[in-house]
C-alpha cells in the first residue's frame, strides 16, 4: 500500500529537529533508517502529517571512545556497528548480535538508535543493550537527560523517550575482555527471533566470575535474566553448572504465543538457548 500523504523535512541540526517536533506534536513522526517506520506507514497503521528525517544531522552518527564507555550515535547504521573496531573490542556482545539482525540491505539503512527507539520486543538490539547496561541519552528542547537500560524499555513499542524528544546517543560501558555470544532461534533466515539470548561472561581460569544475560521476545520488553546471572557467578564453566543455571531463564518472563510458537515452547527455548549462549560466551 501507499502511505497517506505527509509533509517531509530534513533538518541539518538537532535543534531544528527538536523545534519541528515541538511545533507539530502528535502529528509528527521521526524517521531514522525507515526500516520499521515505512512498513508502518505503508500499512497505514500510522498517518503522521509530517515526517522529520534525522539523516542530515551528522552529529548523531558514529562510534567514539569516551573513557570507560563507548558512545554510539543514534543514527549509526547497523552495518557500521557491525564492523566498528571499538564495538568489537569493548562491546563484543553487541558486535555478535548485530551480525544476526536482518540482512545486509537492512543493516545498511537501519540504525542502532532507530531499532532501540522502535522497541520491538523481538528486535535484536534490546537484549544486548540491556545486558551491557547501556545508558540512553535523550534530548529535548529543555536539554538532555540520560536513562539507564533498566528504565528505558517501558512496554511493547514504548520507551522512556518523550513525544517531543529524540534519542541522540547510546553509551555502552566497556566490557573489554569479556566473552560474548548471541544465540538467536529463527525458522527462516533474516527474520526476527522467536526467542534469542544475549550473554556476556567474564571468566577467570575455568570459572565464571560474572555473567550478564538478557532475553529477546520473552515478554513485552527485553528482559534481564537475573536469576541465571546469580546462579552462574562463581560456578565452573561446565555444561552441568551452566545447564542448572539456565533452568532459571524463565523467571519473571511472560512470553507471547503466536504462529511461530506458543508460550511453553518459548520457555523451553529460553532454557536451551541460555545454556548454549553462556557456554559459547565462556568459551567452554
Ligand atoms: C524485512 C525486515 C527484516 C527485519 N529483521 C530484523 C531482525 O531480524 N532483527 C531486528 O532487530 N530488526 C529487524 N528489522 C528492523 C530493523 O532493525 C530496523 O532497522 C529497526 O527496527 C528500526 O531502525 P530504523 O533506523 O530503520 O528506524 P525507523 O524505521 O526510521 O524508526 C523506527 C521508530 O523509531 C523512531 N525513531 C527512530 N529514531 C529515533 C530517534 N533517534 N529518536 C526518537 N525516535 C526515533 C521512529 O519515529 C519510529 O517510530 C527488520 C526490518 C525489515 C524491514
Amino acid at each position: 500500500m501507499i502511505p497517506a500523504q505527509f509533509d517531509y523535512v530534513a533538518p541539518a541540526t538537532l535543534e531544528e529537529a527538536l523545534n519541528a517536533l515541538s511545533e507539530h506534536g502528535d502529528d509528527a513522526k521521526i524517521i531514522a533508517g525507515g526500516q520499521s517506520l515505512l512498513p508502518v506507514l505503508r500499512m497505514r497503521l500510522n498517518a503522521p502529517e509530517i515526517v522529520i528525517d534525522l539523516g542530515k544531522i551528522e552529529s548523531l552518527r558514529g562510534v567514539r571512545d569516551d573513557g570507560d564507555a563507548i558512545v554510539i550515535g543514534a543514527m549509526t547504521p547497523h552495518a557500521v556497528v557491525a564492523t566498528d573496531p571499538l564495538v568489537e573490542e569493548h562491546a563484543l556482545l553487541l558486535h555478535e548480535a548485530v551480525q544476526h539482525l536482518a540482512d545486509a540491505q537492512i543493516r545498511h539503512r537501519g540504525t542502532f538508535g532507530g531499532a532501540l527507539a522502535h522497541a520491538d520486543p523481538a528486535g535484536d538490539m534490546g537484549a544486548p543493550a540491556l545486558a551491557l547496561g547501556a545508558q540512553f541519552v535523550i534530548a529535548g528542547l529543555g536539554g538532555t537527560h540520560t536513562v539507564e537500560a533498566d528504565e528505558f524499555f517501558v512496554d511493547l513499542f514504548e520507551t522512556a523517550i518523550g513525544e517531543d524528544e529524540i534519542l541522540t546517543e547510546i553509551r555502552i560501558p566497556k566490557h573489554t575482555g569479556w566473552g560474548a555470544h548471541y544465540e538467536k532461534f529463527v525458522r527462516v533466515a533474516h527474520q526476527w527471533p522467536i526467542v534469542a539470548v544475549a550473554a556476556a561472561v567474564r571468566a577467570e581460569g575455568g570459572t565464571i566470575a560474572e555473567a550478564r544475560v538478557a532475553l529477546t521476545n520473552m515478554g513485552s520488553t527485553p528482559l534481564r535474566a537475573r536469576g541465571v546471572e546469580e546462579a552462574l557467578a562463581g560456578q565452573p564453566a561446565t555444561d552441568d553448572a551452566v545447564r542448572a543455571a539456565a533452568e532459571r531463564a524463565t523467571e519473571g518472563t511472560n512470553p507471547p504465543s503466536d504462529l511461530n510458537g506458543d508460550a511453553d515452547y518459548r520457555r523451553h527455548l529460553a532454557g536451551v538457548l541460555t545454556r548454549r549462549a553462556v557456554l559459547a560466551a565462556a568459551g567452554a
